[in-house]
C-alpha cells in the first residue's frame, strides 16, 4: 500500500542548446549585479568567457575550485566574494565547481547561479562538502541549493568519452538508489527511472560520437533528473560505500561509483524487487545489475576496483569501515555481505 512523503525543492532550470544565451536575464532575474564567477584551473577559459558574457555585472573569476572542496581553497574563495563585493556566485563546470559554489553560500547566503558541465548533479541538491584535514565532512543546507540552473548540453561537447561514461554511470546511481531509498515516493521514482532510461539512451552515442548534441542532450537531460533524485530522497548502500572508498583510499569519485553500482545493485536486489524491475526495464535489460555492468563494460568504462588502483589488502579495511556506523539498505547490511560484494567489485566480475 502507498506511504509516503514528498517535498519540493525550489529552483528554477533553464534546459537547452544554447541557453548560455540567457545568462545575463538570468542574472537580472535574481537581482544580482556584482557575480563571482568560478571555475577549475582547467575551465579557466570557459570561467573567462562566462565572466565576458556578464560584462558589467561580472566582478571577477575564481578558477581554483578542485576536487572534493579543500578548505583552504574553500577560504580562499570566500575571501575573493567579500574582497569583491560579490553579491552572486555563477559556477561553471562539474561538481567540483558546483561544490566550491556552495561552500560560499553555507556562509554568506549569496545565491548560486550554476552552468553544469558534467552529469554529477550537485546543482540540483541542498548537499554541501567540505574537505578538512584529509576527511570529507558533508551536510545539508537549503542556503546551498543553487537559486537557478542552466543546462546547456553544448558546454558538453568537450567533455572527454573516458569522463562522460563514468560521470553518466555516477549519475545512474543517483536514479538507482533513489528507486529503493528510504524516502522513495511516487513522483521521485518516476523521475529517476526517466533519468536512467535517458542516460542508457544517451551515454553510448556520447561515447562513440562527443560532438553529437542530440545525444548529449539526452544525457544532460538524465543527469538532471539524477541531480533531484539524489536531491529529494536519501541515498543507501552504493552511495556509502563509493564515500568510504572515495575518502578512505583516495580513489577517484565517479569511476568509483561505476565499478561499484553494479555489486551495490546486485547485494540490495533481493530485497527491492519493484525497483529492480524498473531498472531492468530502463535500461532495456533482463536484470538490473547486469545491465549496469553491461552499460558500463559497453561505454568503455573501468569495470573493477583493481584498475582504480585499489589494493586487495585493503578490502577487509574497507568492509570494516562500510559497517562501522549504521545506515539504511532495503537489504540489511552485513560485514561478511559487503566483504563478498567487494571482492566482486575489486575483480570486476559481472554479477550472477
Ligand atoms: P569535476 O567537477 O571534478 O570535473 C573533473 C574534471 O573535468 C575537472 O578538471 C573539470 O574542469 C573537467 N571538466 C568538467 N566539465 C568538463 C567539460 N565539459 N569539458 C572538459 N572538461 C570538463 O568532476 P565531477 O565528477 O563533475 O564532480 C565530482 C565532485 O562533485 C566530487 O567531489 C563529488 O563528491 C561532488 N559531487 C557532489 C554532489 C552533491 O550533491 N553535493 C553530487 C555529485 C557530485
Amino acid at each position: 500500500m502507498l506511504s509516503f512523503v514528498y517535498e519540493i525543492l525550489p529552483g528554477r532550470v533553464v534546459f537547452g542548446a544554447g541557453c548560455l544565451d540567457k545568462l545575463p536575464e538570468e542574472i537580472e532575474r535574481l537581482g544580482a549585479t556584482r557575480a563571482l564567477v568560478l571555475s577549475t584551473p582547467e575551465q579557466g577559459q570557459d570561467g573567462q568567457r562566462i565572466v565576458e558574457r556578464l560584462g558589467a555585472r561580472a566582478v571577477g573569476l575564481f578558477d581554483k575550485a578542485v576536487m572534493h572542496v579543500p578548505i583552504e581553497i574553500a577560504q580562499a574563495a570566500r575571501e575573493q566574494a567579500k574582497v569583491l563585493g560579490a553579491d552572486c556566485c555563477v559556477s561553471v563546470g562539474g561538481g567540483s565547481t558546483t561544490g566550491l559554489a556552495k561552500a560560499i553560500a553555507m556562509v554568506s547566503t549569496l545565491p548560486i547561479l550554476a552552468i553544469p558541465t558534467t552529469y554529477a548533479g550537485s546543482e540540483m541538491t541542498p548537499i554541501w562538502g567540505i574537505t578538512e584535514g584529509g576527511v570529507k565532512k558533508t551536510g545539508k543546507d537549503p542556503r546551498v541549493l543553487p537559486k537557478t540552473v542552466l543546462y546547456d548540453p553544448t558546454l558538453t561537447l568537450t567533455m572527454p568519452p573516458g569522463l562522460s561514461a563514468t560521470s553518466g554511470m555516477n549519475s545512474i546511481a543517483h536514479c538507482v538508489e533513489a528507486l529503493y531509498s528510504k524516502e522513495a515516493n511516487p513522483i521521485i521514482s518516476m523521475l529517476a527511472e526517466e533519468g536512467i532510461r535517458a542516460l542508457a539512451l544517451g551515454l553510448p552515442k556520447v561515447v562513440k560520437d562527443p560532438a553529437n548534441l542530440d545525444a548529449r542532450s539526452n544525457a544532460l537531460y538524465g543527469a538532471w533528473l539524477g541531480g533531484m533524485s539524489l536531491g529529494a530522497v536519501g541515498m543507501a548502500l552504493h552511495h556509502k560505500l563509493c564515500h568510504t572508498l572515495g575518502g578512505s583510499f583516495n580513489l577517484p569519485h565517479a569511476e568509483t561509483h561505476t565499478v561499484v553500482l553494479p555489486h551495490a545493485t546486485a547485494y540490495t536486489a533481493p530485497a527491492a524487487p519493484e525497483a529492480m524491475s524498473r531498472i531492468a526495464r530502463a535500461l532495456g535489460a533482463q536484470s538490473a545489475a547486469q545491465g549496469l555492468y553491461d552499460l558500463a563494460a559497453s561505454l568503455g568504462a573501468p569495470t573493477s576496483l583493481a584498475a582504480l588502483g585499489m589494493k586487495s589488502g585493503d578490502l577487509d579495511k574497507a568492509a570494516d569501515i562500510a559497517v562501522q556506523n549504521p545506515y539504511y539498505n532495503p537489504r540489511p547490511i552485513t560485514r561478511e555481505g559487503i566483504r563478498v560484494l567487494l571482492q566482486d567489485a575489486f575483480d570486476g566480475r559481472r554479477p550472477a
